[in-house]
């Protein structure tokens, strides 16, 4: 496909073709473990599924397009996809990540690649000075996420990118959260962005998995080399499920952003809230940064209820559309508690620190009717107590 077609198009076309075979349209899903070859040695390019599946193939070619990077890769889960990321680094070697990195990502970097030898820094890179004084000349990789889970902070890309530059660093961008309709962070200097294709480009919450985009032909090859070698790849039914996500991708986006800046700004005027977290406001403190350099402001919004832990579970067991349970991304509304629930393994005193308390409230928007959305809220918050 011309690499000239915009956002919408490459998000169906890109990777697949129709079915020479047979003519399907939609492209197959290559349910088989291993290919045969004409002679030893001899093939079209397929030997074996760990290595190599013609549905990963789709799948890895459409993201680098939708990502506008020249190489992508997909992995078993977004957590899969980090361990190869964090496996470019070797003893010695100093990471930077931000402080509020989504919780197994905080975990693989604290519980494990800490004990082979790689020096972490965790900084606020929504002040990007503090990332700026933890550089050293051994900096290898920084590692950033935005918006921030569960406290939607924007981190500036561009300015992260020219100081990963300082050391020769590689910027890595957890791009989740904005999703490849909203930001694009290799154009703004990332050098690998990575996804949790079990949220937005999955989108209807039935599958787990994890994307890599890059541009550089040897950091490709490497992480190549470690998909294979850690083995952690998808099935080619959950690559096909995730291609079939994206597919709709920018239309699901449209509404999910449509709808959280509708509810965030009747959230904001509501008595019973304390404080609303959405880009997407005026109020927000990086709000500039996030006009700049993202399209809309996607889907989450979180905010505290007036009161504590008493009010925000009433709240969450009174809502009768949004469901109460973890992870993000999906057509369907989601609700949840990050102290009690995705963030409940941080530890107590880190959590508070980072203002992940009792009365904190995250929200996954959907892509469902706008006003029965914010009357589900409005009761649930008039029975929170
Ligand atoms: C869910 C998530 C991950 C981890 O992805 P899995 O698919 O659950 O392994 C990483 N980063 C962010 C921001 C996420 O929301």
């Amino acid at each position: 496909m011309s690499k000239t077609v915009r956002f919408a198009t490459k998000c169906i076309h890109a990777g697949q073709k129709p079915d020479p075979v047979t003519g399907a349209v939609t492209f197959p899903i290559y349910l088989t473990s291993t290919f045969v070859q004409e002679a030893p040695g001899k093939h079209k390019g397929f030997v074996y599924s760990r290595t190599g599946n013609p549905t990963r193939t789709a799948l890895e070619e459409n993201i680098a397009s939708v990502e506008g990077g020249k190489y992508g890769l997909a992995f078993a889960s977004g957590l899969a996809a980090s361990n190869a990321i964090a496996a470019l680094l070797k003893l010695g070697d100093h990471l930077i990540i931000s402080d509020d990195v989504y919780g197994g990502v905080y975990r693989l970097i604290n519980q494990f690649l800490s004990d082979w030898g790689v020096k972490v820094t965790q900084v606020d890179a929504a002040n990007v000075r503090s990332v700026k004084s933890s550089l050293r000349k051994e900096t290898r990789m920084i590692w950033i996420e935005t918006p921030s889970n569960p406290l939607l902070k924007v981190i500036d890309i561009k300015k992260v990118a020219a100081l990963a530059g300082e050391t020769g660093a590689m910027l890595v961008v957890d791009n989740t959260f904005a999703s490849p309709f909203l930001q694009n962070p290799l154009a703004l200097g990332a050098h690998i962005v990575f996804h949790s294709a079990t949220k937005y480009l999955g989108g209807h919450s039935d599958v787990v998995g994890g994307l890599v985009v890059n541009s550089d032909e040897s950091i490709y090859q490497r992480l190549k080399f470690l998909q294979n070698t850690f083995g952690g790849v998808p099935s080619p039914l959950d690559c096909w499920l995730v291609l079939r996500g994206i597919k709709t991708l920018h239309v699901r986006m449209e509404r999910h952003c449509h709808n959280a800046k509708g509810i965030a700004e009747f959230l904001e005027s509501h008595r019973k809230v304390k404080t609303v977290y959405y880009p997407g406001l005026q109020s927000h403190p990086q709000h500039y940064v996030a006009r700049r350099q993202m399209k809309e402001y996607g889907g989450m919004v979180s905010f505290r209820i007036k009161g504590g832990v008493s009010q925000s579970t009433g709240f969450l067991k009174a809502l009768k559309i949004f469901a109460l349970a973890e992870s993000l991304g999906g057509v369907e509304s989601l609700a949840e508690c990050p102290a009690l629930m995705t963030h409940a393994s941080v530890p107590t005193k880190r959590r508070e620190s980072l203002g992940i308390t009792g009365d904190l409230i995250r929200l996954s928007v959907g892509i469902e009717d706008l006003q029965d959305l914010q009357e589900d809220l409005d009761q649930a918050l008039s029975q929170a107590g």
